[in-house]
């Protein structure tokens, strides 16, 4: 922390996003435990298959860590929508403070967050999966963070104001690889926020894949159980 850092910490302590108490990472450890006490504290790893191109099945793993739905679903929307880039301290915690999860993602080398189009990224001034994959990798020093690796090349309509097909059609062809050597043969984290019809990481996979990646997990804060049409 630079001086006028450590000054600011101690004129605008932060705060708990959940009861206002000073805390450093904007949740004490009282509403951190609470949370873990939650139905929708339910981290989970499953396999999913998915079809690439060529009727090509592909085995991949993804790790979530809540239900989105109630207090934690309210903070992703403010996190992403309402200008509180900070929030990304927060929900490192989930993954960075639970040894099992460690202990997994430590099997991967790099970690890549799915990314916005620099149009987007102007409007908003944060990628809020850039931010959290970037602490995970702090924290877990031998995981590389990758963010010239995976592009956003055209701008998309809105996932969640589209339905499931709408969904897989809103993505087709948006995303590039560059810099492909540095994914050859390696274990890829492939980092969003929320997993819906899971459109968005499928498109980001089949890239990855493509480009010679070797294992891929898909790494979420939370997943949409609801049916979308
Ligand atoms: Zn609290």
């Amino acid at each position: 922390m630079n001086f006028l850092n450590n000054v600011l910490y101690f004129i605008f302590p932060p705060e708990c996003e959940f009861c206002g108490k000073t805390a450093k990472n904007y949740i004490c450890n009282k509403c951190f435990e609470k949370l873990k006490n939650e139905k929708i504290y339910n981290p989970q790893i499953k396999n999913y298959e998915i079809k690439l191109e060529n009727n090509f099945y592909e085995c991949i793993k993804h790790l979530y860590i809540f239900k989105y739905e109630g207090e934690i679903r309210n903070k992703i929307l403010s996190y992403k929508f309402k200008d509180k880039p900070y929030l990304y301290k927060m929900f490192s915690e989930f993954f960075v403070k639970n040894e099992k999860i460690c202990g997994f993602l430590k099997k991967y080398d790099i970690i890549i967050p799915v990314p916005m189009t620099r149009k987007k990224l102007s409007q908003r001034g944060y990628n809020q999966s850039e931010l959290i994959a970037k602490e995970i990798s702090k924290n877990i020093k031998t995981l590389i963070y990758e963010k010239n690796i995976l592009i956003k090349v055209k701008n998309t309509d809105l996932q969640s104001s589209l339905n499931r097909k709408q969904r897989l059609e809103n993505v087709k062809n948006v995303y590039k690889v560059q810099n492909e050597q540095k994914i050859k043969e390696k274990n890829i984290l492939l980092f969003d926020d929320i997993y819906t019809t899971g459109a968005t990481c499928k498109e980001c996979i089949k890239n990855l894949k493509e480009s010679g990646a070797k294992e891929i997990c898909i790494l979420t804060i939370a997943k949409d159980f609801e049916k979308i049409k």
